[in-house]
């Protein structure tokens, strides 16, 4: 048999998703621009699909796994399992209001029109803090809805933040940390859970062997949570003193693939005089 993997067809998930699977030593036949590929060394079969739809297609077994962000598999609440994290297409949910605007906290949404893409995930929030609100669904470029008025606050997917910005937005409120998961079927027979188990054998030993760099930097004290907040790993980063009141340096591990966006993201946050130093042995 062969495990069924559905992958978003094109997108911000496609790139990552096919290099993980050539970082795995799988090498896929047939092009890009088919609905189906198949592997030609490990019994797998690609399927590629729009992420929204990758959810449904497991739950019903058409695939028996997919690769999705967790955004998509919250928003979409189908019947599937989050398996394994794939470390790949972080992103945030964010509440995002208009420059000089203050959302102080959730009772602010009260009575406002919101436009987002996610709307089950925003009126969960909305739920969980006893919030009226309107939500105006839409399926892209939700931030430019404000500058039309047809919206008061956008509940968006955010990285950088650099696209709200540029449209005069400030992000407010994250709802959800997402990144790319690795989602399987409920029921699974015994010769795809091998291969499924071969499958993340080989994807957790690529994660381990991704090369990492010792970083310190300097951080303000009141942006520390922000900072520590970015930076990736299991244990939490060391933060020292520095001799400068209201300063610390917050030592930590990252791994050379998100290298260089985080860096930006610390930098954004307040983050001072990074230094990058390589690592000679990491005993785990
Ligand atoms: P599709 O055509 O497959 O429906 P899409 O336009 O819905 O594509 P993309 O913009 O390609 O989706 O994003 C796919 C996923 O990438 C998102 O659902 C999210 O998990 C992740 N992602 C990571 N960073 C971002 C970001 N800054 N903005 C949007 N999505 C991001
Ligand atoms: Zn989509």
């Amino acid at each position: 048999m062969k495990l069924k993997l559905a992958i978003q067809k094109s997108g911000r998930l496609n790139e990552d998703s096919m290099r993980l699977l050539k970082e795995c030593g799988i090498d896929i036949g047939n092009g890009m621009n088919k609905l189906k590929a198949e592997a030609t060394n490990f019994p797998i079969e690609l399927f590629f699909l729009r992420d929204d739809d990758i959810p449904q297609y497991v739950e019903d077994g058409v695939a028996d796994i997919g690769f999705v962000g967790e955004n998509v598999v919250y928003e979409k609440a189908k019947k599937v399992e989050v398996a394994y994290e794939l470390g790949f297409g972080k992103c945030r949910l964010s509440f995002a209001v208009r420059k000089g605007e203050t959302f102080t906290d959730p009772s602010f949404l009260s009575g406002k029109k919101i436009a987002t893409s996610y709307p089950v995930l925003v009126q969960q929030y909305l739920n969980e803090h006893n919030i009226q609100a309107e939500i105006h669904e839409i399926s892209g470029s939700v931030e430019i809805a404000p500058g039309i008025g047809l919206a008061d606050v956008v509940c968006d997917l955010v990285s950088s933040g650099s696209t709200l910005f540029m449209n005069g937005l400030v992000e407010a409120e994250t709802i959800l940390n997402s990144q790319a998961v690795l989602i399987k079927h409920k029921n699974f027979s015994i010769e795809a859970q091998e291969i499924l188990a071969r499958l993340l054998f080989r994807i957790e030993s690529v994660k381990k062997a991704k090369k990492n760099k010792y970083v310190l930097l300097n951080a303000p004290n009141d942006q520390l949570e922000k900072i520590i907040a970015l930076l990736p790993g299991m244990k939490s980063p060391t933060v020292l003193p520095l001799a400068s009141p209201g300063w610390s340096s917050v030592h930590s591990v990252i791994a050379e693939s998100d290298f260089w966006e985080i860096i930006e993201q610390l930098k954004n946050a307040g983050a001072e005089g990074i230094l990058v130093i390589p690592i000679e042995k990491m005993i785990l």
